[in-house]
C-alpha cells in the first residue's frame, strides 16, 4: 500500500518539478501537505512614511518553504487555495504565526500590522470575533490591525461586502483597498465600502520614474483618497525619484524594495526608519 489514494496524482519524484522549469501545477493535496507540514510562513515588508520616513506598519506576506519546489510565490498557490477552500485554513495560520510575534514587539504602539484577506474566505463574524479575541490575548487593540482586500475581492459581491466590511470596521479593524487601479470597478461603489486606506497598484509605481502616463493615475489615486480623506500607500516604491515624486503629491505612506524588501521576522523587528539621504 503507497498510501496515496487513487484520485490523487501520482506523487512527485524529489527534484521532478524543478527540472520541469518550476511548471509544476500545484494541487489543494499540496496545500494540505504544507499545512501539516508547517510549510508556510509570513514574512514582513516594512511601510513607512513618505515625509518622515517612520515605520508606521508591516505588511504580512505568506511565504511557502516546499521541500521540493523550494520557495513558492503566493501568485503560485493563491489561486487554488482560494478555488479549494483551502483559503481559509491559510488565513487563519498567518494569523496564528504573526499576531503573537507582532504583539510581542509592537503591542501599545501606532505601528500596524496589515494581513491580506480573500474576499471567497468565509469571513463571518465569528472569525473576526475570534481574531478580535486574540488581539486582546496578546495585548493588541484591533485599531492595529488592517485587512487588506484587492478591488477585485472586495467588489465580488458589494452588496455583502458592505454587510461584513462595515461590521469590522465598526468593531475598530482598518481596511484597504489593495491594488487599486487594477479592477474595472465602479468607483462609486468602491467608494461606499467603509476603506481607511487606497493602496495604490505596484504596477503604476514601479514605472512611475519612467512614464507620465503611471505617474497621473498615481497622481489621480493620491487625489481621490485625499478629497475622499482616505490615507494612501504606494507600494513597489523601487527608487528615490518615486519616493520624492510620492512626497510632491502628498502619498502618505510607502512600500517598496526601496525602502526595505519583505523580511523574516527577528530582521523585521530590528527594522526601525527609512533615512533619505
Ligand atoms: P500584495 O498584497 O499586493 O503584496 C505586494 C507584493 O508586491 C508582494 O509580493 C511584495 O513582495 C511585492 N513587492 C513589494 N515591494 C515591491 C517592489 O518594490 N517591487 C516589486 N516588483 N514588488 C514588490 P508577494 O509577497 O509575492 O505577494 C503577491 C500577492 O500574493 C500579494 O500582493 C497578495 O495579493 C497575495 N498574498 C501574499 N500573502 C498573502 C496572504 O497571506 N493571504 C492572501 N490572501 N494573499 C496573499
Ligand atoms: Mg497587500
Ligand atoms: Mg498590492
Ligand atoms: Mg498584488
Amino acid at each position: 500500500v503507497s498510501g496515496v489514494s487513487s484520485d490523487a496524482p501520482a506523487p512527485r519524484q524529489p527534484g521532478q518539478a524543478m527540472a520541469a522549469g518550476g511548471n509544476y501545477l500545484i494541487q489543494p493535496h499540496d496545500i494540505q501537505a504544507g499545512l501539516d507540514g508547517n510549510q508556510f510562513f509570513p514574512v514582513y515588508q516594512p511601510k513607512i512614511s513618505c515625509f518622515s520616513g517612520q515605520l508606521v506598519g508591516f505588511e504580512a506576506l505568506m511565504r511557502w518553504r516546499h521541500p521540493q519546489l523550494g520557495m513558492v510565490p503566493p501568485d503560485k498557490f493563491i489561486g487554488c487555495a482560494k478555488n479549494s477552500g483551502l483559503i481559509d485554513a491559510l488565513t487563519r495560520r498567518m494569523f496564528d504565526l504573526s499576531l503573537e510575534w507582532f504583539a510581542q514587539h509592537y503591542g501599545s504602539t501606532s505601528v500596524r500590522l496589515a494581513i491580506n484577506i480573500s474576499a471567497r474566505s468565509r469571513l463571518d463574524d465569528v472569525f473576526v470575533e475570534d481574531i478580535i479575541g486574540r488581539c486582546r490575548k496578546c495585548g493588541l487593540v484591533p485599531g492595529q490591525l488592517i485587512f487588506e482586500l484587492t478591488e477585485t475581492s472586495a467588489m465580488e459581491d458589494p452588496v455583502a461586502s458592505l454587510d461584513l466590511l462595515t461590521r469590522m470596521r465598526m468593531k475598530g479593524i482598518h481596511l484597504s483597498i489593495d491594488d487599486l487601479g487594477t479592477g474595472f470597478s465602479s468607483l462609486l461603489q468602491l467608494v461606499r465600502l467603509p476603506f481607511s486606506e487606497l493602496k495604490v497598484d505596484k504596477s503604476f509605481v514601479i514605472t512611475a520614474s519612467q512614464s507620465s502616463e503611471s505617474r497621473q493615475v498615481v497622481q489621480a489615486i493620491v487625489g481621490l483618497g485625499q478629497s475622499l480623506g482616505i490615507q494612501s500607500t504606494a507600494e513597489g516604491v523601487e527608487d528615490h525619484e518615486t519616493l520624492q515624486f510620492l512626497r510632491d503629491i502628498g502619498c502618505n505612506f510607502a512600500q517598496g524594495f526601496h525602502i526595505a524588501r519583505p523580511m523574516p521576522a527577528d530582521e523585521a523587528s530590528r527594522w526601525s526608519h527609512f533615512s533619505f539621504d
